[in-house]
């Protein structure tokens, strides 16, 4: 019988990494892996919004190595680590029992297939692109390839973050010509011999890349490369990555009167009540959302023509504007409209760890409850 793989927390931080880039997180978060070893053995992971004392016991219970947060632990830099406050008994805990603690937060929303576009689907939107594009600095990455590689080349760069465009990825441009070469002295050639002026045919492979990713891109790609000396082309670009950025705005597939919008709203996010400003007797066709708080997306919304924004944390003179403005602003509250991200996680992270052949488990956190409620 084959021995089980075993697998480790880097592991799964390092997927982690690589669907939701630590580079879209704001400078301000912290993300990533707060607490534990990444050397530890992982066979089961708890996913939730928030890390607590309680969340570390239903790790504990469900026998997982591994929490996944949205919102970070430590958040601010700690003076103590003391049972005494609510931060400091969950990583006593944590840290007690084996428990390792991953964030991912402004990553996961910024990302594509991430927690705005979980949302967006919640409600019915289609065709939703990213509100705000703030990460979307985009290099393109040219490099000569001996035909007959390019594919091995191609796959490396996609696999390091390489080729999105869009809803599409994968995406690259490949012609043929002639390079030319002439090794040195002490060179070891791949293909020709030293001192000798050689011709090969060659694919030019161009592709577009996050700047962001641009190191770890090109050290896979010389990876894969056959060559000991790349030639290749970094260009800065003037348009920016369509998929990536705050909030989402798309549209309902028909428009709906907005009332029957509310009611949609509420029956998606299992709420009771909704706060709602801005004109109620209208149509909802173009929607913008943003989890948690997103109201600082409202001129952006108001600029792309959304007919509401739908989102959290709203605050008084928030209100006023949207009614002034003209804009239906619906708080579904920050915790509805972020805990939605715990099950589309676990499934995204189900199924990259079946294509990977991992023997670990995802487990979505049960039973957690917004700090508000209505009386
Ligand atoms: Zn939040």
């Amino acid at each position: 019988m084959a021995r089980q793989k075993k697998m480790r927390i880097q592991d799964v931080c390092g997927l982690l990494n690589q669907l939701y880039p630590p580079f879209l997180a704001e400078d301000w978060d912290h993300v990533g892996l707060q607490a534990g070893d990444p050397l530890a053995e992982v066979s089961r992971v708890l996913i939730c919004l928030d890390v607590e004392e309680k969340t570390v016991a239903a790790a504990v219970e469900e026998k997982a190595q591994l929490i996944i947060a949205h919102h970070p632990l430590i958040f601010r830099p700690l003076t103590r680590i003391t049972p005494q406050d609510e931060t400091g008994r969950t990583l006593f805990a944590a840290l007690r029992q084996g428990v390792a603690i991953f964030c991912a937060h402004t990553n996961l929303d910024r990302a594509s297939n991430g927690l705005n576009d979980w949302l967006a689907t919640r409600l019915g939107m289609v065709n939703s692109l990213p509100l705000e594009h703030s990460a979307g600095q985009l290099l393109k990455l040219v490099v000569f390839v001996p035909q007959g590689h390019e594919e091995q080349v191609a796959a490396a760069l996609f696999d390091a973050g390489a080729g999105h465009i869009g809803h599409y990825d994968h995406c690259a441009f490949h012609s043929s010509g002639t390079g030319q070469f002439r090794p040195g002295a002490a060179t070891n050639p791949f293909i020709g011999q030293p001192g000798v002026d050689e011709k090969i045919a060659e694919i030019r492979l161009e592709t577009i890349i996050p700047a962001a990713l641009a190191a770890r891109v090109v050290q896979k790609m010389c990876k894969a490369h056959p060559y000991e000396e790349v030639a290749f082309d970094l260009y800065p670009l003037a348009n920016q990555r369509q998929d990536l950025g705050l909030g989402r705005i798309g549209f309902l597939p028909a428009p709906l009167a907005a009332g029957d919008f509310f009611t949609q709203v509420k029956q998606q996010l299992a709420l009771d009540h909704l706060r709602v400003a801005g004109p109620q007797n209208r149509l909802i066709h173009k929607v913008a959302v943003c989890g948690g708080s997103g109201v600082v997306l409202m001129s952006e919304a108001l600029r792309q023509g959304a007919d509401c924004l739908v989102t959290g944390d709203v605050k008084y003179h928030d209100a006023q504007r949207a009614r002034s403005e003209g804009l239906t602003l619906i708080d579904a509250g920050h915790f509805a409209t972020e805990i939605l991200m715990v099950h589309p996680l676990t499934q995204v992270l189900t199924r990259a760890a079946d294509e990977r052949q991992w023997p670990v488990e995802f487990i979505p956190n049960k039973g957690e409850q917004d700090s508000f409620s209505w009386i």
